[in-house]
């Protein structure tokens, strides 16, 4: 019988800052742009060039530190990671060996029903490298620099997790507070969060962790847990056959579900790390974490639990509205300018998802305004408008437009007609037209009134509430029996 093996799992995510330069000069940050369009000596690594550091990656970083729990390092420094690279201009990266900016936090999770704590190890600060574009077809190789120099921050967990379900959790966590933080918009797929995944087993019972092997090149959940699945299979595979798993790096190929070893312990480089003599101490007051402490938003947890006692909405509903900052925002505001709460979150949950998704529109990028919301919200109520035309109103005018209902609907004659009289002449109208069908539903057949109401809602152009067509054409009937 095989044995019973424990999964530990520690990870080193990478997270792209959200700051508008990069972390040593004043080049633009901004993702695409023509090839070393966003590049300058210092981040082309010109000899003789200074780097100057940005105050606002520290901010960023501090704020990712504070709300994970960890201690603010009062003495930080940057050292000199040396390797040469053909996308790494100085022969080295700046990052952070010896005082990180943050330490000794931890993150809590929902692990089978019950909290669990991941605790961090450290987070720190770097730049990122430029880019190397390959020419499948002449074979040649370019680089681009603009991604040199953009702010880095590393998040290394501490060997906590124990499940592919864990390290899903733990990335979520993090990807939550830290767009909460507006520090990132952490996206695997474009690569603004990275994760290395760190697996080991062991026997169930024993407390010695046995060799880990890292996996790189995981741009998506989905591909996490498979190449987790994958690497605990391999890993049994090897020590029931009686051989050692060897420490190394791994490449994921998620389209052939297989890995690949990248570079064993042996050739692991010796970056020769040392102070860099070109960046001061980063010395960080009481006052400065105080200040960036005042500015922390409320995350998420904290924003479920308000949400609940002050909206009774379903756990459902919170957990969907709450899964972006923004669309929090739209909400609460929605709500404050009067409109039902539940209705506000069904248009955000339903309509407002299904566009987002339609069209490839993250959260943090909805145009829309919550007035203009709770507007449409009240012309469903006041019966201005029924609920197709004002789905068709939150397509065309809202979501993509922002303009206000209310004038949309006038200018384009969407009212449902408020004027009684026209529709009862309407009434008259469709049943001097289908005399086949009065003659069914005197006769009993109820269902006949379809093609009344029917022919009503064409000549209205479906500008009228059912509900009053339906009583309107009872009353008529009513007369004729
Ligand atoms: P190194 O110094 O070689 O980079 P670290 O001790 O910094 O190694 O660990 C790197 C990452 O690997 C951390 O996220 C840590 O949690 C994880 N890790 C360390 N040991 C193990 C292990 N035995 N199994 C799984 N993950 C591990
Ligand atoms: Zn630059
Ligand atoms: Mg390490």
């Amino acid at each position: 019988m095989s044995k019973e093996y424990e999964v530990i799992i520690g990870l080193e995510v990478h997270v792209e800052l959200n700051t508008k330069t990069k972390i040593f000069c004043g080049c633009s940050t901004e993702f695409g742009g023509a090839p070393n369009t966003h590049v300058c000596p210092v981040c082309s690594g010109m000899p003789g060039s200074l780097p100057v550091l940005n105050k606002e990656v520290v901010n960023k970083a501090i704020s990712v530190g504070l709300a994970t729990n960890c201690e603010i390092t009062r003495n930080s420094k940057f050292d000199r990671k040396n390797y040469f690279y053909p996308d790494n201009p100085q022969n080295y990266q700046i990052s952070q060996l010896y005082y990180p900016i943050c330490r000794d936090g931890h993150v809590t999770i929902m692990s089978k029903g019950a909290a669990k704590d991941i605790r961090i190890h450290e987070i720190h600060m770097e730049e990122d490298a430029g880019k190397l574009i390959h020419d499948p077809v002449t074979d040649d190789t370019y680089v681009d620099f603009n991604r040199s120099g953009v702010p880095l921050i590393e998040i290394v967990s501490e060997p906590d997790m124990r499940s592919a379900d864990e390290v899903i959790a733990y990335l979520e966590k993090l990807r939550e507070t830290i767009q909460y933080l507006d520090a990132s918009d952490c996206k695997l797929n474009e690569g603004s969060m990275r994760a290395d995944v760190n697996i080991s087993i062991r026997e169930m019972g024993s407390d010695k962790f046995g060799t880990r092997t890292e996996s790189k090149n995981l741009n998506s959940f989905k591909a996490i847990r498979r190449c987790i699945e994958n690497e605990v299979k391999r890993q049994k595979d090897i020590i029931e056959s009686g051989e050692k798993v060897v420490q190394e790096t791994r490449r994921w190929d998620d389209l052939k579900g297989v890995s690949y070893p990248m570079r064993s312990k042996e050739d692991a480089q010796d970056y020769r790390y040392f102070p860099d003599p070109d960046l001061v101490p980063i010395v960080v007051s009481d006052e400065w974490i105080e200040e960036i402490k005042s500015k922390l938003p409320e995350f998420k947890d904290e924003r479920k639990i308000r949400y609940k006692e002050m909206y009774g909405l379903p756990d459902y509903d919170i957990d969907q509205i709450t899964g972006s900052k923004k669309m929090g925002e739209i909400f609460e505001g929605a709500v404050k300018e009067g409109a039902d709460p539940k209705k506000v979150s069904n248009w955000l949950m339903v309509e407002t998802m299904r566009l987002m998704k339609e069209t490839g529109t993250d959260a943090d990028k909805l145009k829309f305004s919550a007035t203009n919301l709770a507007k449409l919200v009240k012309l469903v109520d006041s019966k201005e408008i029924n609920n197709a035309t004002a789905k068709e109103v939150f397509e065309k005018a809202i979501f993509s437009e922002d303009m206000d209902p209310v004038k949309y609907v006038a200018d384009n004659n969407l009212s449902m007609k408020t004027d009684s009289g026209e529709l009862e002449e309407v009434v008259k109208k469709a049943i001097d037209a289908n005399p086949k069908a009065i003659e069914d539903i005197l006769g009993g057949k109820g269902k006949a009134v379809g093609a009344i109401v029917g022919y009503v809602m064409k000549e209205m152009k479906g500008k009228c509430d059912p509900a009053e067509v339906n009583k309107i054409i009872a009353a008529e009937i009513a007369k004729l029996k």
